[in-house]
């Protein structure tokens, strides 16, 4: 059989809708309410959580639920972020040779919005050409960006689907995102004394030298194939004429591997305490876990249904190991297999962000085959 084909300029022109909607991380109630008529006019019923109270979000997590049409169908559920980074408002996409681009102020958005109106896309044909399916779960997530504190607070039990689709990566249509690091956020807050730097520094503390000599002492960077480190805030002092009292440090590291992990982070606050020791000051290291690794494989339902999808369609599927977290990372630690497919587009986070529209017609495409494989 045939496979059944998407409207390309209705899937366009639903992007530029939607990447007209300004919906940084924490203000996506207007993504929200536009997302939630998309649903209801596709016959989806759309439910609202009670994620955005918890976390201090304009609105919560938009779920829809579409009932199955066949039986013996697997029930999957499609997730895709409503938020984005700066700067992100009043997007002016522009549409040239093929293209889609902002104007060059802003960011593009395509990440997520390629995610989102894949999905949507997606059903739209379901619908209208009366293809059969089993359940699926609509998952439009509110602060992925910066936390993934849309996902942590979700209310799992309005979400059918026993396995997922992240539509949130880079990478051309056909990237199957199976593994993601673990990520831990360190927090040191170095406590020193302060004294006249020109009269009486003897009676001073630099909590600012400690923190200094700490990180540069730290192994960062790229520490093996699987695990990386960074410091990437540093706060301190506000005089040059009193030694400095307070300094404080923000990092992270993050691996594939659990144990790689925890040695890098159990050397990064070695060193922390070791440099508050010799400096005579103090210093309280805060660890927080972020996120928490997945791996899938081949042989995992989720991973082999996408991958026959990709086949469906003529595309190559690549399994891929990722160096970032995702919303997949907490739903897989929620215990719903979850992968991250990658929607084509590039440079994301940048003002030069773009997406080709043939991508963008593949992963919907690729959304739609994943549905009728089941
Ligand atoms: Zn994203």
């Amino acid at each position: 059989m045939k496979e059944p084909e998407i409207n390309r300029n209705r899937l366009v022109e639903d992007f530029i809708r939607l990447v007209k909607i300004d919906s940084l991380t924490r203000s996506e109630r207007l993504m929200a309410l536009a997302l939630r008529k998309d649903l209801q006019e596709l016959g989806v019923e759309a439910i609202e959580d009670d994620a955005g109270q918890k976390i201090g979000s304009s609105c919560g997590n938009i779920i829809g639920v579409l009932a199955g049409t066949k039986k013996n169908a697997r029930p999957i559920f499609f997730a895709a972020h409503m938020d984005r980074v700066t700067p992100g408002e009043g997007i002016n996409p522009q549409v040239k040779d093929g293209m889609i681009t902002s104007d060059g102020t802003t960011i593009l958005a395509a990440d997520d919005v390629a995610g989102m109106v894949s999905i949507l896309e997606a059903l739209r044909v379901l619908r209208e050409q009366k293809i059969p399916h089993g359940e699926v779960g609509v998952l439009f997530t509110i602060s992925e960006e910066g936390g993934l504190h849309g996902a942590k607070n979700l209310d799992l039990s309005i979400l059918p689907g026993e396995m997922g689709y992240v539509l949130d990566s880079g990478g051309e249509v056909g990237t199957i995102v199976v593994q993601a690091p673990s990520q831990v956020s360190l927090r040191a807050a170095f406590h020193g004394k302060a004294a006249h730097a020109g009269v009486n520094p003897e009676a001073g503390i630099n909590a600012l030298q400690a923190a200094a000599t700490a990180v540069a002492r730290m192994k960062l960077g790229r520490i093996d194939p699987e695990t990386t480190a960074n410091i990437g805030i540093f706060w301190a002092g506000n005089a040059t004429n009193i030694i400095c009292e307070e300094a404080e440090l923000k990092g992270e590291a993050r691996s594939l591997d659990a144990g790689k992990l925890e040695k890098q982070v159990d050397h990064m606050r070695e060193q922390l305490e070791k440099a508050a020791e010799e400096f005579k000051a103090t210093v309280e290291v805060t660890l927080t876990e972020s996120y928490t690794t997945y791996h899938l494989t081949a042989d995992d339902p989720v991973v082999a249904l996408a991958v026959q999808a990709c086949e469906k369609l003529g595309l190559a599927p690549t399994l891929q190991s990722t160096g970032g977290g995702s919303d997949a990372n907490v739903l897989n630690k929620r215990g719903r297999p979850t992968v991250v497919l990658g929607m084509g587009y590039e440079n994301a986070h940048s003002k030069e962000e773009r997406i080709a529209v043939d991508q963008l017609a593949k992963g919907a495409q690729l959304a739609l085959s994943i549905i009728m494989e089941a």
